[in-house]
């Protein structure tokens, strides 16, 4: 059943064997999210955000997650079960308090982090107090409003609840939080919801950044989210950039912030104050590049 209806509505699969493997692994590894989430194996990694001058604007939080039968299993997949299982939301409240803990402990070691993005989805902003939920987070470890960024993806708005989704982003949008579209291009195409809800930044897609130097297509694409973002007074941050080509590339195109491997893998927190050490002490080149005003 689940299969048929993962596959579009009116779908006919036949029972085979494997199917049923697969929910037994899928049940399994459930119940192992669950005792991780509520045990302490899960961890949280956090990707710096570097402007174009290399400075440090922001860290992402993402969530990993070592089951000890499996070893570490990729983020796309048991975040799949946590939002199949229902154990999004409780998944995704850690994070934010365990990310604002240590914002909160870096700052107290002197570190300048300004400021901590955290991934949320439709689960969360369906939880009628969530705005209260992220203002006791935020106060409990003495952090402001403009210290958290909720990145959501397009889809968030397209959900079936999204009366009771539309009034948390409001009450979150009041609280003067920055919203973020994730891997923007990528979803449906309707921008109007870009100023409805004071959108703050937008994230282009690593599929998009990724075919830079080998796919036309992608190139005029992400030449063309830039030019949104650029028009709409947004920052354009781009993720999965891997090269020093792709890093050029939209840079010529006047791409305010970028994240990815050629500047940083997602780091656990003591490798990031290290990364930080070594961002400190930029080549001489570095040092007069013209600063361009983003507003992260
Ligand atoms: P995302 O928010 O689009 O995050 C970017 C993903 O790209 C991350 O994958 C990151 O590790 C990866 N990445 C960063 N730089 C590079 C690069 O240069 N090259 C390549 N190939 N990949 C790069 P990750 O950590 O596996 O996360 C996958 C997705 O899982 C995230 O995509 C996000 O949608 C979701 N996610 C992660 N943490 C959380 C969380 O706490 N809550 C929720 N709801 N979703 C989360
Ligand atoms: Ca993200
Ligand atoms: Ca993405």
């Amino acid at each position: 059943m689940y299969r048929a209806k993962s596959s579009g509505r009116n779908q006919l699969r036949f029972y085979a064997p494997e199917y049923e493997r697969e929910a037994k692994e899928q049940l399994e590894l459930e119940i192992a999210l669950q005792r991780a989430l509520r045990g302490d194996a899960l961890h949280v990694v956090y990707q710096p955000k570097v402007d174009a001058t290399g400075v440090l604007r922001g860290v992402e939080a993402l969530v990993r997650w070592d089951n000890d039968g499996q070893g570490s299993i990729a983020p796309d997949r048991f975040i799949a079960i946590a939002e199949e299982s229902g154990l999004i939301a409780e998944m995704d409240a850690w994070v934010m308090g365990e990310a604002c803990r240590q914002l909160a402990e870096w700052r107290a070691e002197g570190l300048e982090i300004p400021n901590m993005s955290v991934n949320v989805c439709a689960a969360d902003f369906k939880h009628p107090d969530y705005p209260g939920f992220v203002t006791d987070t935020l106060k409990s470890h003495g952090l402001l409003a403009t210290d958290l960024t909720l990145e959501m993806t397009e889809r968030v708005l397209f959900d079936e609840s999204v009366d009771d989704i539309r009034k948390t982003l409001d009450a979150i949008q009041a609280l003067g939080i920055a919203l973020s579209i994730d891997d923007f291009g990528t979803g449906y195409s309707s921008l109007s919801y870009l100023h409805r809800f004071a959108v703050k930044e937008l994230k282009i897609d690593k599929s998009f950044v990724q075919g830079i130097g080998r796919d036309q297509m992608a190139e005029s694409l992400a030449q063309t989210l830039i030019h949104i973002g650029e028009i709409l007074k947004l920052t354009v941050t781009a993720e999965g950039v891997e090269t020093q080509a792709q890093r050029d590339f939209l840079g010529t195109y006047g791409c305010h912030l970028y994240q990815g491997f050629l500047f940083s893998r997602p780091l656990a927190p003591s490798d990031l104050a290290c990364w930080m050490r070594q961002q400190s002490c930029p080549s001489p080149g570095d040092a007069d590049a013209k600063r361009p005003e983003v507003a992260l």
